[in-house]
């Protein structure tokens, strides 16, 4: 039987970090305060309220947009997106149809690029909360009107595993930016899958799954998506085009409706709202993780450091030192405390674990002694490793023992010299500088 091909795309909603609501002055801050407080006549919509749009989530939509490389709208619109929900007082949401902020744009990851379809700006609904054992719900509005941006990508995963990169990615870069907390947990960003499986090179028929939650969730509901349809069409059966949750108690997923089309929420256009014009203003630049990555490995630092680096924000330190930054960021490995250096010192332990080949244990001796006294740690190897006593006796013993190597290396054999380095080396017990000593051997080998 034929191989099944996997397709995935990707909806996130992000709650914006702006200080006030999408179209009112209400505060947004939908965790840390208590229920229905951060609300107004136009979070309620009530009859003859005028919503108004916050500049700064626009902004943040337009920034976003650069970051990734996207085309910005030179002018957007708003329109209204109606159903019935008891969380979304109005009876409608303040969404974009066909007028996204931001257009066509993608998110490179590791070199491979993902493409985005759009990404535009709403309004994100309240919470309802259902308690055990009660015949009741309870509504929250203060999430009401808190600004989104939902961004809709191209069906361009074909693992769950990618899918889920993606949206680590993403949260690396709103959090970068500053444009979301993106904490999936407290439903600052949340991801829906459409999901759909085929053997021929035609898209099969998709689902959605909504509802999930976690990095985890994204793969896990992705793999048994897959499971399911594959299962479905291998015993004859059709998979329905139908809205599905993701349930994180039994892994599963289970039909919520048959889906939605456009035409059933009678999108129109925001009557309440201006068109807003985006002047066109210079592209800016804005260094990503993958910039970071990247720069990372053209030192020679390997593609699993990297990612740990740039993931503990500690990138850039490391770029600084160039040459040494591979180097230096295997010190780090080893003995995270490395970092507590003072930056100007970073090269120089470097330098130390060159030319003086510590142990582990004498290198943690440095690098806490330096950290402590924050004391160039040359000096301070000094201190713990003496300064290598007085070299010339040493070379001169090696050399007299080592003739047949002295007689190679003047016939023109160049390992012999690291041979002879390496002797002297062994011989001062690691404690000599290996540059020190090199330069004696060569300048001793002349004469
Ligand atoms: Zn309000
Ligand atoms: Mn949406």
């Amino acid at each position: 039987m034929a191989d099944w091909y996997l397709t995935v795309g990707l909806e996130i909603h992000v709650e914006l970090a702006t200080k006030t609501k999408m179209f009112c002055g209400c505060k947004n801050d939908p965790f840390n305060s208590e229920p229905n407080t951060n609300v107004c006549p136009i979070c309620y919509g009530l009859p003859g309220t005028l919503p108004l749009i916050n500049q700064e989530a626009v902004r943040m939509a337009v920034k976003l947009g650069h970051a990734l490389n996207g085309q910005v709208a030179e002018q957007t619109f708003w329109a209204r997106k109606n159903y019935f929900y008891p969380d979304l007082p109005k009876g409608y949401q303040i969404s974009q149809s066909s007028a996204p902020v931001i257009g066509e744009a993608g998110l490179t990851i590791d070199g491979q690029s993902y493409g985005i379809e759009r990404a535009h700006l709403e309004e994100d609904a309240g919470k309802l909360t259902h308690p055990a054992g009660s015949d009741y719900s309870l509504v929250d509005y203060n999430r009401a009107g808190v600004p989104l941006l939902e961004i809709v990508t191209k069906p361009v995963f074909t693992t769950a595993e990618s899918a889920k990169q993606f949206a680590q990615e993403l949260q690396r870069i709103l959090r970068r930016l500053k444009l979301s907390n993106a904490d999936m947990e407290k439903g600052e960003m949340r991801c829906e899958a459409n999901i759909s499986v085929s053997q021929t090179n035609d898209l099969g028929t998709k689902v959605e799954v909504k509802n999930i939650n976690s990095f985890r969730a994204v793969e896990k509901a992705i793999n048994y998506e897959r499971e399911r349809q594959i299962k479905l069409l291998e015993g004859g059966e059709e998979v329905e085009a139908e809205t599905r949750t993701w349930q994180d108690a039994d892994s599963s997923t289970r039909l919520m409706r048959r889906k939605e089309t456009s035409a059933d929420y009678r999108y129109f256009p925001e009557p309440d709202l201006p068109l807003v014009k985006l002047e066109v203003s210079e592209r800016q630049e804005h260094r990503l993780p993958e910039h970071e990555r990247q720069d990372l490995i053209a030192l020679g630092v390997d593609s699993v450091t990297a990612k740990t680096l740039v993931d503990r924000g500690i990138a850039e330190p490391i770029l600084a030192l160039g040459d040494a930054a591979q180097q230096f960021a295997k010190i780090y490995l080893a003995y995270p405390k490395a970092l507590e250096l003072k930056p100007e010192f970073y090269q120089k332990l470097v330098a130390v674990k060159q030319a003086r080949r510590p142990t582990k244990d004498q290198l943690v001796n440095i690098i806490d002694k330096s950290v402590e006294t924050k004391t160039d740690p040359s000096r301070v190897a000094t201190e713990i490793l003496g300064d290598g006593g007085d070299l010339e006796p040493l070379v001169k013993q090696v050399l007299a023992d080592q003739l047949q190597a002295v007689a190679d290396y003047k016939k023109g054999k160049e390992a012999s010299l690291h041979f002879l380095v390496g002797k002297v080396m062994a011989a001062s017990q690691g404690k000599a500088s290996i540059q020190q000593v090199r330069s004696l051997v060569t300048e001793l080998l002349k004469s």
